[in-house]
């Protein structure tokens, strides 16, 4: 492709944008700001706070009775719950600015099956982790970002780069971290079916936070990963740019699923033996606003420097 053809659509750039060359559509889309995407994944973790209160509420003070296999069927429904909210806020933020819906779906299904295919079979089956990741602290730091972090992070970042990066769709410095965000919960959501049937079902106020946290998570560090994919469809990046940013959230997984660990000791169990599940639902939550607040606040940042630079 010539120099100065547009990086979206490839017909004749008449902007040029970061090293990036724009024709007219796109240089406009590339600047624009995306403020529904930021307010959906607010949305997000505040609604799942709720719903995890909710959900623990009915449990502690109705303890409803259940068979095994209607256990199961809750849980798994439950696992489901945080993309929903999620995909449920952000179409309605975003009837205003329209991401085609198939697609933003579509990458969520992707980033699922990329877990369900390779992500859980290489860190469960091939390096085993659950036998030694929790031996001392620096194994379950290492392990945690140099196996399970990279593992999951680069997966979602794959679920993105070889679908809809290459996509004219891709037309927003916004749509990096909605669609990294998409794949996230696709990983998390498989991540918490696979537990909910690990386990026969979860202990509904217990898993339903454990769930919550997972998705919080996963959306979190894909947001960090989604940042960068943005930039480096938009901006002439080096070759390090994209492997720095999957380091970033790699190293970022590892060190929360770490401290998690400390603040909730005993971790979530079939058997209650969670000291604290709440720590680890707030913290989940100050680390996924933390995460995806910092790289609205970046693209924000780097559409004014943009637009001023016009
Ligand atoms: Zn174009």
């Amino acid at each position: 492709m010539p120099e100065n053809t547009c990086c979206v659509c490839g017909e004749p750039g008449v902007h040029s944008l970061g090293g990036r060359w724009f024709c007219e559509r796109h240089h406009q889309t590339a600047t624009r700001e995306r403020r529904g995407a930021w307010r959906s994944n607010l949305g997000l973790i505040l609604a799942l706070v709720v719903f995890v209160g909710l959900v623990y509420a009915v449990d502690s003070f109705v303890q409803p009775a259940f068979t095994p296999s209607t256990l199961l069927l809750t849980g798994v429904l439950l696992a489901i719950v945080p993309a929903l909210i999620w995909l449920g806020v952000f179409y309605q933020q975003d009837r205003l600015e329209p991401e085609p819906k198939g697609f933003v779906l579509g990458v969520f299904l992707l980033g699922a099956l990329l877990a369900a295919a390779v992500g859980i079979p290489l860190v469960e089956n091939v390096f085993r982790v659950s036998d030694w990741l929790y031996a001392d602290t620096l194994t379950t730091i290492l392990g945690g970002i140099l196996v399970v972090g990279f593992a999951q992070e680069f997966l979602k970042y794959a679920a993105v780069r070889y679908s809809m990066y290459n996509s004219a769709e891709f037309d927003e410095s916004t749509d990096g971290v909605v669609y990294a965000t998409a794949a996230g919960l696709g990983y998390a959501t498989v991540l918490n079916v696979m537990f909910v049937v690990q386990n026969g079902g979860v202990d509904l106020g217990l898993g339903v936070i454990r769930m919550a946290v997972v998705a919080l998570a996963q959306a979190g560090f894909a947001g960090i990963t989604g940042y960068f994919l943005g930039r480096a469809k938009f901006e002439h990046e080096s070759i390090w740019w994209m492997p720095l940013g999957i380091t970033l959230a790699a190293v970022a997984n590892g060190l929360f699923n770490w401290v998690r660990g400390e603040v909730t000791r005993g971790g979530v169990s079939l058997s209650g033996g969670a000291a604290n599940p709440w720590s680890g639902l707030i913290l989940a939550a100050v680390v996924a606003f933390i995460c995806l607040g910092a790289v609205s606040w970046l693209i924000h940042r780097n559409v004014k420097s943009a637009l001023a630079a016009k």
